[in-house]
């Protein structure tokens, strides 16, 4: 039943008690209208709050003494649906995944292939569950007698008020800045909260494989190019999908196989800005697949003034992360219209070392290791950065399938014939023509300048060149506190501004 072109629910808050109040109306810098749900079981009442699209029905389920609300998506419904009767009540996913918790309780996510946040409310237990990459980013409060998650910091934080933190760590789970109290499920991660005591426990339900498998060359490529086939398809929906497209080997590839997946032309977009653009290189995909391509121009001075909506919406303080998130956010905010169901080429550079231009081997794995050990809390996969716009977003190469393909291929599959991502490459060279399939990494903070210009604004408002990163990272604290935590909306937060306070207080410290 995946005909709709975004998830029933693309964003929540929930409050589960042991009374039975309603919180305040939460703000979230998700796009969609606000359904609001309250379902009494025998200890507890689940309140929510559901962002949506004109269908949340699809977004909860409630059966006996369990309710539950889902953001997001499941991509291996088929094979769950093996798992159950034949006329098991499964239609959607919130549906799916009452009746896998009937069979399995929590073990459940350990099953589930998919782009999510749930929050179920079961018996006096309150589940909260990320998928394997954390891509739907997930914050939550256990407190005694109550329990509130959000999948927006900002959505969370009024009701924060009401619950007074029990002090107590949530274990393995990583502290909200500047919000006691507030944590952020980690990735592949079902909470297990006592909602009488607030008590949360973890359960991982998806760990980055650690171990190195051998392959020849022609079934690597083989099983790549089947894999991300599927996880292509999983992701396309039934209308047709917009591939944002670098003219990569990354989004150029998914393009592709989402271009063989689609009646008609594809869309496909690029953007770029006054100082640079990956234009012509975009322009040859889109020609050899006969999508319906669009380019569109962001001057540099909008795109760095956009540094408040690109944290207020992926909620993330690694300034590295907003820089690159900064062009993505202007790509989306530019797109008008009807709501779309995106594909991007993200994420195929951490699996396979894309972006370490490195030969040796020893050190290309390192990278991979240590770069799957730290993703999580990073926020750079949130569906939230087109959300803004009403959009769902969905990343291909970060497929639990395809990641538990790419992750372990050994070091000389990913670096082979003096070629990065050497697997990747072989897979679509078939599909795509030679000079895409060859074609060197460009990050999209590289190819739109964003980096440069960044840096320039800084060094022009007088941060000496070596206090550079450091400045950025101050500008984007400060700007998280203003937008995520004050809920100030981000058109009232100055980029300009917030560089020239930093700039000031930088100077006045030495
Ligand atoms: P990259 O940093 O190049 O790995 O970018 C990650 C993903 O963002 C790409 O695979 C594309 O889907 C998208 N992207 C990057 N640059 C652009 C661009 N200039 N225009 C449109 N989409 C882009
Ligand atoms: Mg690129």
């Amino acid at each position: 039943m995946m005909a709709h072109t975004i998830p029933a629910a693309t964003g929540f808050l929930v409050s589960a008690q042991q009374g039975g109040d309603q919180g305040p109306v939460p703000v979230f810098a998700t796009r969609g209208a606000h359904e609001t749900v309250a379902e009494s079981l025998r200890a507890q009442t689940l309140n929510a709050v559901l962002v949506h699209s004109g269908s949340p029905e699809g977004a909860m389920a409630r059966s006996g003494d369990t309710a539950l609300v889902l953001a997001g998506e499941f991509y291996n419904r088929e094979e769950l649906l093996t798992l159950l009767p034949a006329d098991a009540d499964a239609g959607t996913d919130a549906r799916l995944l009452l009746a896998l918790l009937g069979v399995y309780d929590l073990h459940a996510f350990r099953l589930l292939n998919g782009r999510f946040a749930a929050a179920v409310a079961l018996g006096e237990r309150v589940l909260l569950a990320t998928d394997h990459a954390g891509s739907v980013p997930l914050y939550t409060l256990p407190a005694p007698g109550r329990v509130i998650a959000a999948t927006e910091i900002k959505a969370l934080v009024p009701s924060t008020v009401r619950t007074p933190p029990s002090g107590r760590p949530v274990a393995e789970a990583r502290r909200v800045r500047r919000v006691p109290g507030v944590h952020q499920v980690p990735a592949g991660t079902v909470l297990e909260i006592d909602v009488r005591t607030g008590t949360a426990v973890p359960s991982r339900t998806w760990v980055p494989p650690v171990s190195r498998r051998i392959l020849p060359e022609a079934d690597a490529a083989d099983a790549v190019r089947g894999t991300l086939e599927r996880a292509v398809r999983a992701r396309a929906g039934t209308t047709t999908p917009l591939v944002v497209l670098s003219g990569g080997i990354d989004s150029s590839g998914v393009a592709a196989l989402a271009a063989a997946h689609t009646d008609g032309p594809l869309d496909t977009l690029s953007m770029g800005t006054d100082t640079s653009d990956e234009f012509a290189e975009a322009r040859v995909v889109a020609t050899h697949l006969g999508s319906a391509h669009r380019e569109i121009t962001v001057p540099t001075a909008d795109l760095l003034g956009q540094l408040p909506y690109a944290v207020w919406a992926s909620e993330s303080v690694d300034p590295d992360i907003i820089e690159y998130l900064l062009p993505l956010t202007a790509l989306y905010r530019a797109l008008d219209g009807p709501a779309r169901r995106i594909l991007t080429g993200y994420g195929a550079d951490i699996p396979l070392a894309g972006m370490h231009r490195e030969d040796r081997l020893p050190q290309l794995d390192t990278a991979v290791a240590y770069d799957m050990a730290t993703f999580d809390g990073l926020n750079e996969m949130t569906p939230v950065l087109s959300g803004i716009q009403g959009h769902w977003s969905t990343h291909p190469y970060w497929d639990r399938e395809v990641l538990d393909l790419l992750v372990p291929l050994e070091a000389g599959l990913k670096r082979r014939h003096g070629r990065d991502k050497w697997v990747l490459r072989e897979a679509m060279s078939t599909l795509l023509p030679h000079e895409t399939v060859t074609r060197p990494k460009l990050g999209v903070h590289e190819g739109s300048g964003t980096t440069s210009s960044f840096s320039l604004l800084l060094i022009d408002a007088g941060v000496p060149e070596a206090d550079v990163h450091r400045a950025k990272s101050l500008v984007v604290m400060e700007i998280f506190d203003r937008v995520a935590v004050e809920g100030v909306p981000p058109a009232e937060v100055s980029t300009t501004d917030t560089v020239h306070r930093v700039a000031a207080r930088l100077k006045e410290s030495q």
